[in-house]
């Protein structure tokens, strides 16, 4: 018998891995994840940006989670020595429209409580020579850094710490009872006290495996890269990004420098036909059908039509997509723009047809199931697996349970845990 059972080896399983076995030294917790390593999905195949917080509603779990995650990352990665780059990030606006939103941007920021400098058109010029824009905003904290890696030194903390690590190990059936879940492998069957779900894409069908009747459905968005040759690598000092479409889910296509030194361009979003498919030519039958099934993403589609056709178009030529970023970095050509593996989002949609925006958590009196965990939750992850961990210990405290004694407090932010 576990005391605890986390499903998921991305970044947000592994942070709530290494939390647990810090507040429940002596409990028994074993990780399952299908793959054959950590952080093979989402966590693995992203821009590596540490985000600041610029863009989330004040008040938000979002807004929370990313300010704190973006201190406890840096201290994370100093303690383990993981290479980091506080490198800035930069938001240029290209026409009048794009100003009036970056000074709703700017107010928000403040709202947040971020250091962020107003740029006017030849400040802009002076700091990034590559960059046009009639203004900016720059914001120092953003960083970059490999968050494979920072997953991988969580799994490791967790495994020095006694945890258990059981890779190709694919959930395929739940039972929850009055005092244990069942967790059920194509191979094995496990016991546990207290079960905690992290599964990024698949979250949508690992909760329904608990028999819930889940109010939201994973829809997969693909986030297409490219790379800019090796003569490229100085063509930015900082991140370069576009001023959103607030009307928008995703931040548009950005300059990214990334922390092996190469800068890429993306991700775009178009809408995946396979949620682990990380080709163009990737399509899966059974998750196409119930994408295309589903009234919840049908009503997202059909309000973002438009817009979804011209991501479509932009994926398939390169012409519309290199057009994006030459609106803000002209000197880039279509020959500058080399294939680089995509990535998929792991995004909730409501039954009702609404993006669900900040990060959504399902509970059953054993079980906290991550539901919703979009970008920054890279960045945020040491602060939900904090979270998470507070709530197994109401849980805990609620079912009078057999575990091992917590050792409370846990402060993660300022350990960098
Ligand atoms: C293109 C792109 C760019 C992004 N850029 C950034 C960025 O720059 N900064 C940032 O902070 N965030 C970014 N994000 C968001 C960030 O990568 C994710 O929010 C984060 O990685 C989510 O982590 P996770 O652990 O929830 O999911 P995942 O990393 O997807 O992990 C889920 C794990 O669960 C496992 N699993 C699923 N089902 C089962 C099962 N039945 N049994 C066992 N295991 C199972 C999967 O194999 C997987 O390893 C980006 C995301 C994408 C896709």
């Amino acid at each position: 018998m576990y005391d605890f059972i986390i499903i998921g080896g991305g970044i947000v399983g592994m942070s709530t891995a290494m939390h647990l076995i810090k507040v429940y030294p002596d409990a028994k917790i074993l990780l399952l994840e299908k793959e054959s390593g950590p952080a093979r999905h989402q966590t693995g195949h992203n821009s590596g940006v540490i985000h600041a917080g610029v863009y989330y509603t004040p008040g938000s779990l979002k807004a929370r989670f990313c300010l704190e995650g973006n201190k406890a990352t840096k201290a994370f990665c100093t303690q383990h020595g993981i290479p980091f780059d506080e490198c800035g990030k930069l938001l240029v606006a290209t026409n009048e429209l794009e100003m009036q939103r970056m000074k709703a941007l700017w107010e928000r920021t403040a709202a947040n409580g971020l250091e962020r400098h107003w740029l006017s058109a030849d400040e802009l010029r002076e700091r990034e020579p590559n960059i046009v824009g009639m203004g900016g905003i720059f914001v120092p904290s953003s960083g970059i850094v490999n968050y494979a890696q920072v997953t991988a030194a969580m799994g490791a903390e967790f495994q020095r710490a006694g945890g258990e690590i059981r890779y190709g190990a694919e959930v395929v059936g739940l039972q929850e009872q009055a005092s244990e879940v069942i967790v059920r492998t194509q191979r094995d069957e496990f016991r546990s006290r207290f079960l905690v779900t992290c599964s990024g894409l698949m979250a949508d069908r690992v909760v329904s495996m608990l028999g819930l009747r889940t109010e939201f459905v994973i829809c997969p968005f693909r986030g297409e890269y490219y790379l800019l040759p090796k003569q490229h690598n100085q063509i930015v000092n900082h991140l370069i990004y576009p001023i959103p479409d607030p009307s928008m889910p995703f931040l548009g296509v950005h300059l990214t420098r990334m922390i092996d030194g190469t800068v890429t361009v993306g991700p775009n979003a178009v809408l995946a036909m396979k949620r682990e498919g990380y080709r163009k030519t990737d399509v899966s039958p059974g998750d196409l059908f119930q994408t295309l099934t589903t009234p919840g993403i049908l009503k997202v589609l059909a309000k973002n039509f438009r817009p979804g056709l011209i991501e479509m178009k932009n994926s398939l030529f390169k012409g519309g997509y290199l057009k994006q970023v030459q609106k803000y970095c002209p000197s880039i050509t279509k020959a500058d723009l080399t294939p680089y593996p995509a990535g998929v989002r792991a995004q909730a949609v409501s039954r009702d047809g609404k993006l669900i925006d900040d990060f959504l958590f399902v509970n059953t009196a054993r079980s906290v199931n991550v539901c919703n965990a979009p970008s920054p939750a890279a960045t945020s992850a040491i602060p939900i697996g904090a979270y998470i961990v507070e709530k197994v210990c109401e849980q805990v405290t609620l079912a009078g349970g057999k575990v091992p004694k917590a050792r409370l407090p846990i402060n993660s932010v300022e350990q960098g845990v």
